[in-house]
């Protein structure tokens, strides 16, 4: 292939592996190094992540991480672009142009989601010594039709692939929440119990008073749960063995030559 121009640098290491894949017509390179973790001073000690279906998550700080609005647009213009597909005649041209169009939407929502994602994660990771996130049964989820489509846009496995990977790059520990926590059932404050359905936006204590957005309660639940965690001795994870930790990088060649 030859030498290859990227955007960004790359770090000067050993690469391990290289993978060399095709998506959507285009050609791509990914490669995996090790590189150092960069321990970091935190801002803060503790945080719950709420994972949420209308937001992409909601911190315990307050912060709230939005779907980004042009993951809409682009699902729109799929939509569309597979109701043209349905209107080409079969095993013409103008058809296969057209499943190329809609692979390359596809990518382009894919990206889209990547990147929200990316920029979350490694806002919680830089930023937070212990993160409290729910070990979320996402295929539990995605049976349940209603919600499906909104989960697999919300991400979940992937936050929690990319929260566990760069919590070693930034020396955070990572508590996972037990899947049967009521997380969204609990009282953030006084820790009263109550049923709560999907359409209740906002979570309103009988006990004590406090009313509060949902989500946003949702994610003091999870904080409280990794402080307990962490005062339980022996229950700490430790994620900060210092050891190199190994990242993988996608480099897009799509303007590489002799490769048909
Ligand atoms: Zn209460």
């Amino acid at each position: 292939m030859g030498w290859i121009s990227t955007y960004e640098g790359l770090p000067h290491t050993t690469v391990k592996s290289f993978t060399i894949s095709q998506q959507a017509g285009d050609w791509y390179i990914s490669c995996s190094y090790e590189i150092e973790p960069q321990i970091r001073e935190k801002e803060f000690d503790y945080v719950g992540v709420d994972l949420g279906i209308k937001e992409l998550a909601i911190l315990s700080t307050g912060l709230v991480f939005s779907n980004p609005k042009a993951l809409k647009n682009a699902q729109n213009q799929l939509t569309r672009l597979q109701r043209e597909l349905q209107r080409k005649e079969k095993g013409s041209n103008r058809r296969n142009r057209q499943r190329l169009r809609i692979s390359k939407a596809h990518r382009r929502v894919s990206n889209i989601r990547k990147d929200a994602t990316h920029k979350a994660t490694s806002y919680i990771c830089k930023n937070h010594a212990v993160i409290g996130i729910e070990d979320l049964n996402a295929s539990g989820m995605m049976s349940n039709h209603k919600l499906a489509g909104a989960v697999a846009d919300s991400n979940f496995y992937e936050f929690k692939r990319q929260i566990s990977y760069k919590a070693l790059r930034y020396g955070s520990d990572v508590v996972l929440v037990d899947r049967w926590f009521p997380s969204t059932q609990l009282c953030s404050c006084c820790e009263h119990k109550k049923p709560m359905n999907l359409s209740q936006r906002i979570y309103s204590c009988d006990r004590c008073g406090s009313v509060l957005d949902r989500d946003f309660n949702a994610a003091l639940n999870i904080e409280n749960y990794a402080r307990r965690a962490f005062a339980v001795p022996g229950h700490a994870p430790d994620n900060r063995s210092h050891a190199p930790v190994e990242v993988s990088i996608e480099i897009d060649v799509i303007s590489c030559l002799g490769f048909e």
